[in-house]
This record gives C-alpha cells, sequence and structure tokens, in this order.
C-alpha cells in the first residue's frame, strides 16, 4: 500500500521547487515571448474608402492610386481650417460580403462596418506603416469604436472616434503606436454631451482604421498611402502573469497547509489508537494481576489493594475481615482426588459469592483459604453473614463424574473486626486466631475475635 503522507510530502516538495524555478524562469524569459499579433492590412478582408470635407460643403479631390484603394491623392479644398482628406479602413471580412458589394453600396459599407468589428482589447498597440508625401506636419489616426448607445437613430453616427496624431516626420519607417496613446476625440465627447467615465476609450468593437490630414492650406496635394497595419500584444498580460504566480503559490501553500493538518490529524489519531490499546492491555494485565485463576475471584494482592484504598469505608462504618477454610482437605483431596477438590474449590467460591452481597470484598487468599473484607461492623450480623456462608457451603454438594453420589464440604470461618490506626496485617492474624479456635471447636463453625476477645 501506498505510503500517503511520504508519498504527499516528496510531491509537494518537488512541485515548490517545480515552481520556484518555473517563475524565475518565466520572469527572465518573460519580454523574450514573442508577442501575439494581428495583421489587418495587406488582407483580403478590408475595404479602403477615402472621405473628405464634401460632406460639410467642401470642395477637396481625391483620387485612388492603387487597386486595392489604400492608397489615396488628395488637393485640399478652400473650406479653410476645417478641409480634409482621409482614407478609412473598413473591415468586411470576405466570408460575409465581397468587396465589390461594399464598393458598390456605401450605405451597405456603413451598415456591414457597424457590424463586423475587431475586438483588439487584448493588444497593447499597433504597428503601422504609412507613405505620406505632402506639407501636412501631423497624419491623424483614428480607431473607430462602435458605440450603437450614443446615437440610436442615426447608424452612420453609432461609433465612438479615438485618435492620435503622429508626427510626419516619423513616417520614414513603422511607427508603433500604443493603444494607451489614444484620445476620444474632444469633438465627439462634447456634442454627445458626455460624462467623463463615458468618454474615454474601447477597443473591444474596432469597425475601422483612418488615416487623414487635415486643415491644410488650399491646393496642396497630398499622397497618402497605407502600406501595412498589425495589432501587437502580450499572450499574458504582466499583471495576469503576475497573478497567475500568486495564484498557484496561493493554491501550493494551502495544499502545504492542508497536507500537514491531514498528517498531524494522522498521528494524533495513530498515538490515540496506541494509547487505547496500552490502556486496554493494562486493564487485562490487571484483572490478570488481581485475579484468581481457578475460582475467578479476587486475589491476594486485590484484598491489599481495595485495604489499602478503603479509608473512607474504614472511616464510616468500620471494616471486617472474614478467613474462610476448608475442612479437612487435605482429606477430600487424598480420597477423591485433586482434580474433584479444585472443583471444590470452585464450587465453594461461588457459594461463598451468592451468600454474600455486591460490596463484599471475596478473595481466594491461597490454597483452600478465602478472605472476605466487608464494611459491616455489627459483630452480630457478621456472625450471621459467617452463617449464612457456613451453611451455603454446607447444603451445595459436588459430584463425582459420573456418580450422582452427592459429597459435602464443609468450612470454618474466623471473623473480626478492624480499625482505622490498625495495621491490616495485624487485623488479619487475629482473624486467623479466630478460625483456628473454629478449627479448635470441631470446625463447621464461625469464630469472632474482637479487639483479642472471644466472644463466640
Ligand atoms: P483443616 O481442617 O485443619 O483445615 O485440615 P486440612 O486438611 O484442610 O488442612 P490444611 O488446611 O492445612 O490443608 C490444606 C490442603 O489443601 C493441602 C492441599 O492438599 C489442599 N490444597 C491447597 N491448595 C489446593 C488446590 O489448589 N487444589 C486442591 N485440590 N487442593 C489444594
Ligand atoms: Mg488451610
Ligand atoms: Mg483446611
Amino acid at each position: 500500500m501506498i505510503q500517503i503522507a511520504p508519498f504527499l510530502s516528496r510531491h509537494l516538495n518537488a512541485a515548490k521547487i517545480a515552481l520556484v524555478v518555473i517563475t524565475i524562469l518565466a520572469l527572465f524569459s518573460f519580454p523574450y515571448i514573442p508577442k501575439k499579433t494581428l495583421q489587418v492590412f495587406p488582407a483580403t478582408n478590408v475595404w479602403w474608402g477615402a472621405f473628405t470635407d464634401a460632406y460639410s460643403g467642401g470642395n477637396t479631390q481625391f483620387e485612388y492610386q492603387n487597386e486595392s484603394q489604400s492608397a489615396i491623392e488628395c488637393i485640399m479644398g478652400d473650406l479653410g481650417s476645417f478641409n480634409m482628406c482621409g482614407n478609412s479602413c473598413v473591415f468586411a471580412d470576405n466570408h460575409v460580403v465581397t468587396r465589390d458589394q461594399l464598393l458598390a453600396d456605401l450605405a451597405f459599407a456603413t451598415k456591414i462596418s457597424s457590424e463586423i468589428s475587431l475586438d483588439l482589447s487584448d493588444y497593447s498597440g499597433v504597428w503601422i506603416d504609412i507613405d505620406y508625401r505632402g506639407p501636412a506636419k501631423f497624419i491623424h489616426l483614428s480607431l473607430q469604436n462602435h458605440e450603437p448607445a450614443v446615437d440610436l437613430a442615426d447608424p452612420g453616427r453609432q461609433f465612438r472616434p479615438q485618435s492620435v496624431g503622429i508626427a510626419t516626420a516619423e513616417l520614414h519607417e513603422p511607427v508603433y503606436v500604443r493603444l494607451k496613446e489614444f484620445k476620444a476625440s474632444d469633438w465627439w465627447v462634447t456634442q454627445f454631451g458626455l460624462h467623463r467615465t463615458e468618454g474615454g476609450t474601447r477597443f473591444d468593437r474596432i469597425q475601422a482604421i483612418i488615416a487623414e490630414v487635415k486643415q491644410q492650406p488650399p491646393h496642396t496635394k497630398h499622397y497618402l498611402e497605407i502600406k501595412s497595419i498589425t495589432f501587437s500584444g502580450d499572450w499574458i498580460s504582466k499583471e495576469n502573469f503576475y497573478l497567475s504566480i500568486i495564484v498557484a503559490f496561493a493554491v501550493l501553500l494551502s495544499l502545504e497547509g492542508g497536507f500537514r493538518v491531514y498528517t498531524l490529524y494522522n498521528r494524533h489519531r495513530a498515538a490515540q489508537k496506541k494509547l487505547d490499546a496500552l490502556n486496554e492491555h493494562n486493564q487485562k494485565l490487571r484483572s490478570v494481576a488481581f485475579k484468581d485463576e481457578l475460582t475467578q475471584l479476587l486475589n491476594r494482592r486485590a484484598i491489599h489493594e481495595i485495604v489499602s484504598k478503603s479509608i473512607e469505608l474504614k472511616n464510616q462504618k468500620g471494616l471486617a475481615i472474614l478467613i474462610i477454610d476448608i475442612d479437612h482437605f487435605k482429606k477430600f483431596n487424598d480420597t477423591h482426588g485433586h482434580a474433584l477438590g479444585d472443583k471444590v474449590l470452585v464450587n465453594v467460591a461461588q457459594s461463598l459469592k451468592q451468600a454474600s452481597r455486591d460490596y463484599d470484598q471475596i478473595a481466594r487468599w491461597g490454597g483452600e483459604e478465602f478472605v472476605i473484607v466487608t464494611r459491616e461492623a455489627n459483630p452480630d450480623n457478621l456472625l450471621a453473614y459467617g452463617e449464612k456462608l457456613r451453611e451455603k457451603v454446607a447444603s451445595c454438594p459436588v459430584f463425582k463424574e459420573g456418580s450422582s453420589d452427592p459429597i459435602f464440604v464443609t468450612i470454618s470461618i474466623g471473623i473480626t473486626q478492624s480499625h482505622l490506626e490498625e495495621n491490616f496485617d495485624v487485623a488479619l492474624e487475629r482473624a486467623d486466631k479466630a478460625l483456628y479456635r473454629s478449627k479448635e471447636r470441631g470446625r463447621n463453625c464461625c469464630t469472632i475475635f474482637q479487639s483479642g476477645e472471644d466472644i463466640s
């Protein structure tokens, strides 16, 4: 059988070491873990659509410069500080709709753009490669998040514009713009009267990416080509990474705590079991040590123990000792055999028990002698008790095996009372003298000695 405790402790230690090693490795390798990326363009499932200030009455002109329409050239109109020209990358998953459909129907394209969006909230930034030629100092890059709540009536206005200015001087190579750098456009926040907490950025439903130039001198020429757009992010955020390590350690420590409690509990149970077994064994030893094997009565040691602990008994009612000896037992053995003699001993023991009360302590003193310690103090009552014992024994015969002839034995009894100051052995000696007197008197009788005086 597997020993669970050592098994667990070995593996918990291994798990702890493994976790520490993994943590150290992960901490050092975190910056080298490849980023997760999402290439939005070039791709076949996006649609580029140019737009200008024409919607607000301007006259900026544009022309697509390539087949994908990702490049445009604009001639700025003379709307003054409100002129603009931009190109918008709209997601239109080619499984849902073809690019031709989008080009054919702008209203349809608007609808599609509100339905198809990308969840970019798990990314941390975007690499964008723009080729710009013209006098503008800034390109405005926007991530348009679908936002139906702000204007339920007009689907074309259900978006959250979030933008950042990129200096055109930077654009000689791809730039990396962090999502944190985008801000919700002021005009949008003020137009819808949004609360501060509602006017932030969101990247969970991005429906379009827009690059535009605005507020440019009239008649200036601008070439704007978006070459690539790729979002980038960590597979696991640093916060989640550290949190996972903390959680892993917490789980491991809890496991270890639980295991320790379990081990302690098991040890406690094992110790308790041992203690119970010892107690039981002790109890058995005690009963063996204090019992006479043949008659199952108490033995001499038990009587000494009882007497030494019976101060209360002595104090209150006094203590009496009866010594009982079977008459002519040697002869009985010689006549009937030792085995029947043993049977007599058992028989006498039973008779003594039957004639006594529960609190009378009956012991086999040795050989064919018995001692009874009782709390009875009255001499007359003691004599009556002795008589009762004597009669009981005399009336209970034993039978030889295979014979129905009863064989009777008699007992002689010596009785005395003891008091607190007296040594038990002295009282015992007196009882023995009383017994000797009974033998002298012809046996099968009781004699009581009180402080050396023969009263019966
Ligand atoms: P008395 O009437 O004077 O007591 O005569 P007695 O023969 O009984 O004399 P005593 O008390 O000295 O004899 C003890 C006898 O008891 C000796 C022995 O044969 C017998 N005896 C002692 N222990 C045992 C025992 O365990 N079994 C048997 N069968 N006999 C025992
Ligand atoms: Mg004897
Ligand atoms: Mg005898």
